[in-house]
């Protein structure tokens, strides 16, 4: 029988065993670091924004299983994207995690919903949103590192 969980969690185990957009971004204009010190989670991101687009996305790090699957589905979601998409993007895959009934935003997210189970384990939550906090920050102009807590 074919059960969407299984399917979920091959996406999150594949992302994590071979990260995408994984290493520096040679020529990246922004950098920001995220840590999770509730977990131990701590990444770089790396970006390229060309006018108001997202032109390119790295990041590196090292992190549970769910941090590092969550930032390697970030950078495909949101590369190609515009500052305002991704922010979009940002606030659906938050409310997802953090909200308790979500009937909504499911077809955009695509492979992001492959985390919505984080959702029934607080804890891991903070690992899965710290590259999207870290990257709304940089996309803000921040500079100093993102913490979760
Ligand atoms: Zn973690």
């Amino acid at each position: 029988m074919f059960d969407l969980k299984d399917l979920y969690q091959e996406v999150i185990v594949d992302h994590n065993r071979r990260p995408r957009n994984f290493g520096p971004l040679a020529g990246a204009d922004r950098k920001l670091e995220g840590f999770n010190p509730l977990c131990g989670d701590r990444l770089t991101l790396y970006l390229k924004v060309a006018g108001d687009r997202i032109e390119d996305i790295h990041f590196d790090g090292s992190g549970c299983a769910i941090s590092v699957a969550s930032a390697s589905l970030m950078t495909e979601a949101v590369k190609g994207l515009t500052v305002a998409q991704a922010r979009d993007r940002f606030e659906m895959f938050r409310d997802m995690v953090t909200t308790e009934s979500h009937g909504h935003g499911g077809e955009q997210l695509g492979k992001l919903a492959a985390l919505a189970g984080v959702r029934d384990y607080p804890a891991r939550v903070k690992c899965a949103t710290l590259c999207w906090h870290t990257l709304n920050s940089a996309l803000g102009g921040g500079a100093a590192p993102v913490s979760t807590e």
